[in-house]
């Protein structure tokens, strides 16, 4: 059965649970519409998992870990390398499938998929990242080395906004370690990620290593305080993830949580003028300001305040529409509920004396009416205070705010409780360094705006950004899914024979 089929009686589409290798229907009475943001089409019905059904994920991932840790790390390798090449094939049905129950365009979708496939390639490179280290002759005869071992069940929670990358970022470094997994989706959008476990399943994931429940509050719940899972990797709302931390680590689980985001770029007074609006627009207004990675606030420092005319030019020449049309650069919000919340806090934002620039509200969309859609929206004069300024918006709104040095902008930026990413603009070396040095945020660009840092690196964020000490791909998560073990071994032989000791020493 495919993760996604649908039920004569109703002709929608339901979402499947993953358990054990088989894509199953949930027997849970409670169930959530899965929208087109564009036309208000239900595309699908997905469940809200049992207590037994997440019990039963468990299960067989705690089953299938006593082989799967056990098998040949190129023989793990190997189903990434096959992994990678699905998803490849698969692209424009996985961004089709992305941008239908999520909104954002088809080329920004293939980047989701495509940001996410670049971590399943580092996946496939797992032979030369799990390696321990060995010290020769730490005393007479004796050698220490490290083992970094899996863990056993690992889960990971995702939100709504990159329904391809943030999963992937997930499962393949957890497994591909020797782990399992159990994966919560976004429960707004999870039919891509189906998708890619579909394919993970043919790549040759074998039964109960990869397994799927889906829910919100509740399965999220029992995931925190489930006895057999050992480690939880989430990415959400700051406030969610908190309780997530929370929770979990009080069950004495591994946990990592990245989280809200208020992305501050500075634009000094020598930036590339051109360039820099160019890339300030873009991430502020792609994917309608729906990225952790948005910036959605500039500070314009000394005469950079005299392009907001330009900036709003820009911000005008982006068409507003159906992912799926050609040409669109801001597709719709993801649901109902964050178009209201967006369209509210503009008008609070109105109403606390911020200047609206570029009202974004009401576009005409044709043949789209029923669609979330909110154009790119600027407000100057913003203070902190102001709810546009001190809640994170996600949606397509960006606040500028004035500094009069890079000091003061700087300043600004680390009063912010966030710390997910931050941009310079600027064509000053001794600039951009400075910034390098003192800004306390994790992902930092040097006129680059969406600084999602590559899978060699690990994804980072400090603050109210992120808890927990290691980062979900890259290096760092090969430790966060491996135990070190230190083995240190003395083999007997006569060269090495010593007598008596009773010391703590080594000889
Ligand atoms: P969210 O926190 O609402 O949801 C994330 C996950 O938590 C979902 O799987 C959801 O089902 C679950 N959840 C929701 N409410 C819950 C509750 N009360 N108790 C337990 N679990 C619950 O986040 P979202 O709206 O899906 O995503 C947007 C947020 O994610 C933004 O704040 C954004 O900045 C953040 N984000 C951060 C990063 C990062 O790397 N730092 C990346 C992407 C998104």
């Amino acid at each position: 059965m495919d993760a996604t089929t649908t039920t004569p009686a109703t002709k929608v589409a339901t979402v499947k649970l993953l358990i054990g290798g088989e894509f199953v229907e949930s027997k849970t009475s409670e169930w959530r519409d899965v929208v087109n943001p564009a036309t208000q089409e239900v595309l699908a019905r997905v469940p809200f998992a049992t207590q037994a059904e997440v019990d039963a994920a468990v299960a067989c991932a705690q089953e299938a870990f006593k082989t799967w840790r056990k098998t040949a790390i190129g023989a793990r390798a190997r189903i990434f390398l096959k992994y990678q090449q699905l998803i490849r094939e698969h692209m424009g049905e996985l961004a089709a499938i992305l941008t239908a129950e999520q909104g954002k365009t088809l080329p920004d979708a293939e980047g989701d998929v495509f940001r996410g496939l670049e971590v399943v390639e580092h996946a496939a490179g797992i032979g030369n990242l799990q390696l321990g280290e060995l010290a020769n002759n730490v005393a007479n005869g004796v050698d220490t080395y490290t083992l970094l071992q899996p863990l056993g069940v690992c889960a990971g929670i995702t939100p709504f906004n990159f329904p391809a990358m943030i999963p992937l970022w997930m499962f393949p470094m957890a497994i591909v370690t020797g782990n399992t997994f159990v994966l919560k989706p976004s429960e707004q959008d999870p039919m891509v990620t189906m998708r890619l476990c579909e394919l993970a399943i043919e790549a040759g994931i074998p039964p109960g290593v990869l397994n799927v429940v889906h829910g919100g509050e509740a399965v999220v719940n029992a995931i925190c305080d489930h006895k057999n899972i050992k480690a939880i990797s989430f990415v959400g709302s700051t406030k969610v993830g908190t309780h997530v931390y929370n929770r979990a680590s009080l069950a004495g689980k591994r946990v990592q949580c990245m989280m809200g985001a208020k992305n501050h770029a500075i634009v000094m007074p020598d930036a590339h003028k051109d360039q820099s609006l160019n890339a300030l627009a873009g991430a502020s207004f792609g994917a309608a300001g729906q990225r952790c990675m948005a910036v959605s606030t500039a500070v314009l420092v000394g005469d950079a305040r005299k392009w907001i005319p330009d900036l709003v030019e820009k911000a005008k020449s982006l068409k507003v529409g159906a992912g799926t049309e050609k040409g669109v650069d801001v597709g719709p919000l993801v649901s109902c509920a964050a178009f209201d919340r967006v369209t509210a806090l503009i008008e609070r934002g109105v109403a606390e004396g911020a200047t609206l620039e570029l009202d974004g509200r009401k576009p005409n969309v044709p043949g789209y009416e029923k669609g979330n859609f909110v154009g790119p929206t600027i407000f100057s004069g913003v203070k902190p205070g102001m709810s546009i300024y001190d809640q994170e918006i996600f949606g397509p709104v960006l606040c500028l705010m004035d500094a009069e040095s890079i000091d003061e902008a700087i300043e600004i930026i680390n009063a912010n409780p966030n710390g997910n990413g931050t941009a310079i603009f600027t064509q000053s070396g001794a600039a951009a360094r400075r910034f390098q040095e003192d800004i306390d945020v994790g992902q930092v660009g040097i006129n680059v705006p969406i600084p999602v840092p590559v899978p060699m690196f690990s994804f980072t964020g400090s603050r109210a950004s992120k808890l927990g000490d290691l980062g979900p791909y890259g290096k760092q998560v090969v430790l966060f899914y491996t135990q070190t073990k230190t083995v240190t071994a003395r083999w007997f032989d006569d060269a090495t024979a010593h007598g008596l000791n009773t010391t703590i020493s080594l000889k």
